[in-house]
């Protein structure tokens, strides 16, 4: 069946695959449906991981959940051992009060399906599929969790796909981490012995200011930006906490570690300059930038193109229309790809309440079922094609981490 040349798949087996999408429509836009009307925050998404679960379990696959120590984890692994492993990632979790306004129903169809769509010929299949169920993407950084974990273990390259208002290869993206910061002063009468006080708002409030200076000073394309959680408890008591929330994003890495260093010390300074006590944590989870894949890349556009989808040029975007993913991440360990896949028209862009109701539309349900046969035809691609694996890792190995 291989062809030693070739990249793509034998056309008849991508056929076969995109026929089985068709002919599951119901049951696929069923389990987009089902998460979009039940909008779960990170975490504690357990109504779609059971919905997923259920139709991996009911496929005749057995599936492990919780996985990597999180509840609302599952993974699954089928196929052939002796070849490589395509993982098919599945996030599921919404937004706060805008509900799945970041699409993220259409992710877990698109990749549930594909599995599901591969499970079909799986005993035809010269590899395995190992498709994923990773949560709390919006926060938590999931899928750092799980390679943590070791649920990536065996993995070959990753692949998911990620709804927008327009088709692009990758999705432009800039490391993130964040602060939480809390001051502790001393409370006292505001009035009448505002000496005996320590303010821990004045703190805040000092250590804002830093950061809002700072920001005339950092490159162009890295961002803070913050607020004040909690500004004190009465106005005529002398503060005695105050909290904040900050986030600190930089194209890659290293950037991010010389901002963060930057960015604390001026939190450190309004604890100096005030005599209240600083309390930080910097997330546990930093999101880093998206390597996204060229080989593999191509061979989802291809594939995407090939339903009759156009893509825009990754120059067309402004530099710094970018997000962060815990994606992001997983590509710094293995070949990935986040391509963006159009379910929206494209002045309606995500964390949107527009684009929450294109999730749940007609668009959305084109995007799932476009998506799960692109990322299906583009793990046949690299199973069937030794070729295709080989470039794949070269650029991989080669492509530099900064
Ligand atoms: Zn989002
Ligand atoms: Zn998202």
């Amino acid at each position: 069946m291989k062809n030693p040349q070739s990249t793509t798949a034998p056309d008849a087996i991508k056929k076969q695959v995109c026929d089985w999408i068709d002919s599951q429509r119901d049951l696929l836009l069923g389990l987009s449906h089902g998460i979009h009307a039940n909008p779960e925050l990170a975490f504690k998404e357990t109504g779609a991981c059971k919905l997923l679960v259920d139709a991996l379990s009911d496929a005749g696959l057995d599936v492990t959940t919780p996985a990597g120590g999180l509840d609302t984890a599952f993974s699954t692994t089928f196929g052939a051992k002796s070849g490589p492993c395509v993982a098919l990632l599945a996030e599921y979790d919404a937004l706060p009060d805008i509900g799945h306004a970041c699409g993220h129903n259409l992710i877990a169809t698109a990749s549930v399906g594909a599995g599901l769509a591969l499970a079909s010929l799986a005993d035809e299949l010269p590899g395995q599929v190992r498709v994923m169920g990773t949560p709390a993407e919006e926060a938590g950084g999931g899928k750092e969790i799980m390679m943590r974990a070791g649920c990536f273990e065996g993995v070959s390259c990753a692949l998911m796909v990620h709804p927008a208002g327009f088709n692009i290869g990758a999705m432009p993206c800039i490391c993130k981490t964040d602060i939480i910061v809390t001051y502790r002063g001393r409370a006292s009468h505001a009035s009448a012995a505002p000496e005996r006080g320590i303010n821990a708002l004045d703190a805040l409030v000092n250590a804002y200011q830093s950061v809002a200076a700072l920001r005339q000073h950092i490159r162009g394309d890295e961002r803070i930006h913050g607020i004040i959680t909690d500004g004190g408890q009465a106005a005529n008591i002398v503060p005695e906490v105050a909290s904040g929330v900050f986030f600190v994003r930089s194209p890659y890495r290293k950037g991010l570690e010389r901002l963060r260093k930057r960015v604390q010390a001026c939190f450190e300074a309004g604890a100096q300059a005030t005599g209240a006590e600083l309390e930080f944590a910097w997330s546990e989870v930093d999101y880093l930038d998206l390597r996204s894949n060229q080989p593999l890349e191509e061979a989802f556009q291809a594939n995407a193109e090939s339903l009759g989808r156009d893509f825009i040029p990754p120059e067309s975007m402004a530099p710094m229309m970018a997000g962060s993913t815990d994606m992001g991440n997983v590509s710094h360990e293995f070949p990935s790809i986040h391509p963006m896949i159009a379910a929206a028209p494209m002045n309606v862009s995500i964390h949107n309440r527009a684009f929450a109701d294109y999730a749940g539309g007609e668009m959305g349900d084109l995007a799932a079922l476009d998506g799960a046969k692109s990322l299906a035809m583009t793990t046949l691609d690299y199973l069937y094609s030794d070729a295709l694996q080989g470039r794949t890792q070269n650029v991989f190995e080669h492509s530099e981490s900064r």
